[in-house]
Order: structure tokens, then C-alpha cells, then sequence
């Protein structure tokens, strides 16, 4: 791999390059000779994010904000990168020519709009921004068959769902049995639920991740998110999609076939395996990290989710049935109200009951334009505000 040429590199651009999946991102691009950055994304870590210009070599960079981005123009004056920002610079970078591969490491339905951009220049997506295709999955999916695009999973399920799935065709799979860690708070009742604080809320068993997902895996928000997330990858059914908890995190997910076999994947828990996974698609590159001793795992258990503590589950399994604009509704709700939760304005399980007061108020939309979708995202922020006063 030393003198590879250039033109061999596989070229990749990444959104959210300063984020937990984004930093991963360039640890594997670091490890492995063959991937080349070409452009950048980030929200504000104007800082990190030179750093990030400086080593990896980029020619286009983006910041959220207009003032980010001049700090960084300043900061980079030497080098030879163009310097964008807010959804103008976002769509920039995700259509920039000279990228193969998106990888959607930006956390949020701010998604949307750069990822369908990509899929229309033709890039492959390495999708780690589920809040995007819960919301418009049904607009994201038939896009990619159109356009012959790949959508290559990075959530840890998801991966471990199509590392298990293979190429078998979707008609050979029974069920898709998805695992969760249950979070921090497995096991507790609603009453105890009621005080928690942040720092509890952040301290997740097994992941170390951004602070909006850890809150979400809290909830089992992130779950329900993930249900979603499964059903538009693979094209199956809710009810062929079944959430088992399993706290040691070391079965990903598994697929069960027609015939009754079951096949997952299992290893230590780190994001960098399934990143690297969707990079090399379908290769499997040798990759450093812990192994999963049979030996050492005194035990590895499973149990069914609590649905009724974690009403976050419940409403999310209500936003997939009804479908439409209610999933949209389910996660902007939830993304406003954890926002609100992190600046310590609203409690523990008012995120939940801000949800299900969100979807209560909705007129669901059947099959909603991106515009709609973002009428949506509106009307809940909307509402939420409306409840605070
Ligand atoms: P994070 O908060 O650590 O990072 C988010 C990144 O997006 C940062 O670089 C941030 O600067 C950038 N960003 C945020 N708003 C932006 C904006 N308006 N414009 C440009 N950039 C913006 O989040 P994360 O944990 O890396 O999660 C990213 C996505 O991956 C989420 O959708 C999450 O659900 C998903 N995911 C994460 C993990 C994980 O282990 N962290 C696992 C599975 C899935
Ligand atoms: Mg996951």
C-alpha cells in the first residue's frame, strides 16, 4: 500500500468530521493506506477542525456558522482549502465531485438535504445519520435504487444486520432480531426515571458516543430510531423487526432465516469496525482492536425490552405504524426536547411526554415531501414552545 497512487485512493467526504463517528471516521482512514479525505464538515470545533485540515489534507472544509467559518479561513490561511458554511456549504461538500463516498456522521435530521444531494450526484452513502432516514426513508431509499447508489449501514445493528444478511435476498429472512444495550437506566421504574440528571442520563454502559445519541440510547429513543432505521435498510416489516435486549453488547444483531437458522455478528463493542465495514464494502480489511474471548465472557443474557418504562420505544413503534409525517414528528420532538434536556430546561421524562404530546397534536401526512417533512420538524419545534409557556 506505501506507493500507492493517488488515483487509487478511495475518496471520501465526511459531515460531522469532528463528532464521535466523524473522529472515528479518520482513525480508520489513519490505520489504512488506501482512503483519501477530500472534503470535511463540522458544526462549530473550529479548533479540531484544522487539526483535522492540517493531517488529513482536504480541499474543500465547511463550518455550520458563517463566523466559524471566517475564523477558519484565518486560521488555514497557508493552505489551499476552500472554506464553506451553513446548508449552502452542507451541500457543497456533498455533491463535491471528487468524492466516492458520504459518510453522514452529522447528528439530526439536518441531514436530509445534503444526503439526498449526494444521492443525486451519485455518491455511496456510509450512513451513520439515522435521524435522516427515519424521517424521509421513504424518499431516500427508492432515490438510491434510482440513481445505483449504495446506503452502507455504520450503526452498529444495522451493520451487524448486513454483515448477517450477506446478499441473501429479503425474502429468506424471518425476522431481524435487533439488540439494545437497555442504556444507564435498564431496569429502573418510571419513579426512579423521574430524577434523573444529565451526568446520569450521559453515563452509558458500553459506548462512548455524542451526548445526543447517549441520551437517546437512555430513553430507548434511540431504539425506537433504530426500528425505523432497520425496516427502510432492509425492506422488511415492523413486525419482522424484534428488540432484544442484551446488555454485554457483544451480539450486534442477528437475522433469523426462513429455515430457522440465526446468523449475527458479534465482537467487542467499537464503531470503528462496522465504519470500516461500509468503506471497503465488500471487502473485510484486518483491523487492530480487542477480540471477544468466548472465555472470558462469563455470560452474555437477554430480555425483552420494558416498553411501558420506556414509553420512548412505545411511541416510536406508534410513529413507524402510522408512518408518513409522524416519524418526523417522533424525532424532531425528540431532538428539541433532549437540546432542552442537555441545557437542563426540562426534565428526565418530559422528552417523552413532549414526543407524545408532538404526535397527539400531528395530521399526519401520508408519503411527505421534503418541504412537509420540514413543515413537520417545524410544527413540533412549534408546539414545544408552545408547552413551555
Ligand atoms: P456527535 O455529536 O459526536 O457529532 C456530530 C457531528 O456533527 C459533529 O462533528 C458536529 O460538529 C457535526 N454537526 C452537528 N450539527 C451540524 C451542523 N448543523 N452542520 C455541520 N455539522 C454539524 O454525534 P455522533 O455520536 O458522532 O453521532 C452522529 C450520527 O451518528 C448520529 O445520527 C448518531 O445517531 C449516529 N450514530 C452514532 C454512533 C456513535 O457511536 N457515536 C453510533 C451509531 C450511530
Ligand atoms: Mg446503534
Amino acid at each position: 500500500m506505501g506507493n500507492m497512487r493517488e488515483t487509487d485512493k478511495k475518496k471520501i467526504a465526511i459531515l460531522g468530521s469532528t463528532g464521535s463517528i466523524g473522529t472515528q471516521t479518520l482513525e480508520v482512514v489513519r490505520a489504512n493506506g488506501d482512503l483519501e479525505v477530500v472534503a470535511l464538515a463540522a458544526g462549530s470545533n473550529v479548533e479540531l477542525m484544522e487539526k483535522q485540515i492540517r493531517e488529513f489534507g482536504p480541499k474543500l472544509a465547511g463550518m455550520w456558522t458563517e463566523e466559524a467559518a471566517k475564523e477558519l479561513k484565518a486560521r488555514i490561511r497557508d493552505l489551499e482549502v476552500k472554506v464553506v458554511w451553513g446548508m449552502e456549504g452542507l451541500l457543497e461538500i456533498a455533491v463535491f465531485p471528487e468524492a466516492e463516498v458520504l459518510v453522514t456522521a452529522i447528528v439530526g435530521m439536518i441531514g436530509i438535504r445534503p444526503t439526498i444531494a449526494a444521492i443525486e450526484a451519485g455518491k455511496d452513502i456510509a450512513l451513520a445519520n439515522k435521524e435522516t432516514l427515519v424521517c424521509a426513508g421513504h424518499i431516500i431509499m427508492p432515490l438510491a435504487a434510482r440513481c445505483g447508489v449504495s446506503i452502507l449501514p455504520v450503526d452498529s445493528e444495522h451493520s451487524a444486520i448486513f454483515q448477517s444478511l450477506n446478499g441473501e435476498p429479503k425474502e429468506r429472512i424471518e425476522k431481524i432480531l435487533l439488540t439494545a444495550s437497555g442504556g444507564p437506566f435498564r431496569g429502573r421504574t418510571r419513579a426512579e426515571l423521574a430524577g434523573m440528571r444529565v451526568e446520569d442520563a450521559l453515563k452509558h454502559p458500553n459506548w462512548a458516543m455524542g451526548q445526543k445519541i447517549t441520551i437517546d440510547s437512555s430513553t430507548l429513543v434511540n431504539k425506537g430510531l433504530e426500528v425505523m432505521e432497520a425496516k427502510w435498510l432492509f425492506d422488511v416489516d415492523l413486525d419482522q423487526i424484534q428488540v432484544v435486549v442484551h446488555p454485554q453488547s457483544i451480539i450486534h444483531s442477528a437475522v433469523q432465516y426462513v429455515d430457522g437458522a440465526i446468523i449475527a455478528q458479534l465482537g467487542t463493542p467499537d464503531m470503528k469496525l462496522p465504519i470500516q465495514y461500509a468503506l471497503y464494502y465488500p471487502d473485510r480489511r484486518p483491523m487492530d482492536g480487542k477480540r471477544v474471548d468466548f472465555f472470558e465472557l462469563a455470560r452474555i443474557t437477554f430480555e425483552k425490552p420494558d416498553m411501558d418504562t420506556f414509553v420512548g420505544l412505545q411511541l416510536a413503534y406508534r410513529a413507524a405504524r402510522t408512518g408518513g409525517s409522524m416519524p418526523t414528528v417522533f424525532n424532531a420532538a425528540n431532538e428539541k426536547a433532549v437540546g432542552l434536556f442537555l441545557h437542563r430546561e426540562i426534565s428526565y421524562l418530559q422528552i417523552t411526554e413532549y414526543i407524545e404530546a408532538c404526535m397527539d397534536a400531528h395530521k399526519t401526512i401520508a408519503d411527505p415531501t421534503v418541504e412537509q417533512i420540514l413543515e413537520a420538524e417545524q410544527e413540533a419545534y412549534e408546539n414545544i414552545s408552545g408547552f413551555r409557556q
